[in-house]
């Protein structure tokens, strides 16, 4: 793939841009190694200026940052801009937090292991490669680079080649924020030159966003390589509405969770498990309100569906509707390419969907939604952990004991109860099963690439 900006409202190629070579490549890991060196000495509070200082920059730069991004991969302006201020909520959570959630600690009973003193500490590690997708441009380089530079790790970026202007944005931005030059930098390199990055001595560990192939071709060769990773995979994500639920409120929430980001998020729920008692009420209301979504020009303030980012993800999805309906399903809303430049797809609502459609077995990454009708708790439950995902999901009721059956049962990394996935600075955020291994976000995410060191002292 071309590493330039195509508009994907327009189809234009705004910009190309030449793939680093490999002395180019050599120098930058040379430059993040480099600035481990000094990085790892620094404390806490002098990481923690320098990263307030770049949630700062983000803030000042909001609006011409928003607009990058919806040229870049055409999600709607305001959408734009909020992910970038979480970017920077981000950012300034890891600023405060970082030194408690790595602070020592100590045995309360060293005589139990022959020590006067005995605990644990947590070093940085390195040089961390970062594989990054293009949905959230900002917010998924920064979601690992806020933790990993606080920890006293340097980052290298391989991002997506449909967002290279936000690539080439955040190889200065740490640098602008006052970190050590080389603290961060991008390498503007296609897929298939990330395995000598991986396999290079001074790359310790690596996190990948985006697809599941991608994942496993990165994760066995980590694995050879006996280094670390992180992955955070695709999704198909449950969305269960039981009679007990607010039917008005879940629709509502299920309209903006499947389509949010142009139904481009790993955590959008994609497939709505109702209850046969309420299926008729949700899935009529829910098809009404995705009809009524306005698509347009990402741009335009008033818009809340853009285009697919690239022709071929709107040709796959194209394709997937295309199986469900030739193989009997019912589209209740949209399934339609429309008539205008760019790569548009109308939002969608589908019934019927059997085992053998690809939209069963496969994520959909754009704007269409499956809704499965099902008898009881159980039948929700098998259908909801029946696909090899396990990422997020959302349950609907106001039972109890219903919430509790759910939260328990369901395979995935996360459970969110009468309301959508989302993902915060505060929680951990990842997946099981083929969605991915390890968590970003939280304590927990800082964590992942730190040397957890034993201490004991005689
Ligand atoms: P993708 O093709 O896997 O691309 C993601 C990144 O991996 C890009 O930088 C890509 O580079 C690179 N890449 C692709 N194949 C690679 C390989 N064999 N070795 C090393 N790097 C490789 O993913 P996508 O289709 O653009 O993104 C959508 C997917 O990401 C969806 O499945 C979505 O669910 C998932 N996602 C998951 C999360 C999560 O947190 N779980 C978040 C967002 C997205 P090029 O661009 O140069 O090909």
């Amino acid at each position: 793939m071309a590493i330039a900006t195509i508009n994907p409202a327009t189809g234009k190629t705004e910009q190309e841009f030449e793939a680093h070579t490999d002395a180019e490549v050599d120098e930058r890991i040379a430059a993040a190694h480099a600035a481990y060196g000094e990085l790892r000495r620094t404390t806490f509070a002098e990481r923690a200026a320098w990263m307030n200082a770049a949630a700062d920059i983000l803030e000042a730069e909001v609006d011409d940052l928003g607009r990058m991004i919806t040229i870049e991969m055409g999600r709607p302006i305001a959408g734009a801009r909020a992910e970038v201020l979480k970017c920077a909520k981000g950012l300034r959570y890891y600023a405060a937090n970082a030194e408690t959630f790595l602070a020592p600690e100590q045995l309360a009973d060293p005589a139990s292991v022959n020590a006067s003193t005995a605990g644990t500490r947590y070093d940085p590690i390195g040089v961390v490669l970062a594989v990054m997708p293009w949905n959230y441009p900002l917010w998924q380089v920064l979601r690992f680079a806020g933790p990993a530079l606080m920890a006293g790790n340097t980052g290298l970026l391989k991002h997506a080649s449909n967002v290279p202007q936000a690539a080439i944005y955040l190889d200065t931005l740490f640098e602008r924020a006052g970190f050590p030059t080389g603290a961060f930098r991008t390498l503007l390199i296609p897929a298939a030159r990330v395995e000598p990055v991986m396999r290079d001595p001074r790359v310790k560990a690596a996190t990948l966003t985006g697809s599941e192939p991608a994942g496993r071709s990165l994760a066995s060769i980590a694995g050879s390589e006996v280094k670390h990773i992180v992955l955070e995979l695709g999704g198909s994500d449950p969305f269960i509405v039981m009679p007990s639920a607010d039917i008005a409120k879940a629709v509502d929430v299920a309209v903006t969770a499947r389509n949010q980001n142009n139904g481009q998020s790993c955590i959008a729920a994609k497939r709505f498990i109702v209850h046969a008692d309420v299926f008729d009420e949700f899935s009529t209301l829910f098809a009404q309100k995705v009809a009524a979504l306005v698509v347009g020009d990402p741009l335009d303030e008033a818009t809340q569906i853009g285009p697919l980012a690239t022709e071929s993800g709107r040709d796959e999805l194209e394709e997937q509707v295309a199986n469900a309906v030739g193989q009997g399903a019912t589209v209740l809303t949209g399934g339609t390419v429309p008539d205008r430049d760019g790569w548009f797809y109308t939002p969608t609502v589908l019934t019927g969907i059997t085992p053998d459609m690809r939209l069963h077995l496969e994520e959909a990454f754009g704007p269409v939604a499956t809704v499965y009708r099902v008898a009881d708790r159980d039948e929700a439950l098998a259908i909801a952990n029946g696909t090899t995902f396990g990422l997020s999901s959302a349950v609907w009721t106001n039972d109890a004991d219903e919430e509790d059956f759910f939260v328990r049962g369901i395979d995935a990394g996360g459970v969110f109860v009468n309301g959508m996935t989302a993902s915060f600075p505060e929680l951990p955020f990842g997946g099981v099963k083929d969605s991915g291994v390890g968590r970003e976000l939280a304590a927990v995410g800082i964590r992942e690439f730190c040397n957890l060191k034993t201490v004991w002292k005689a």
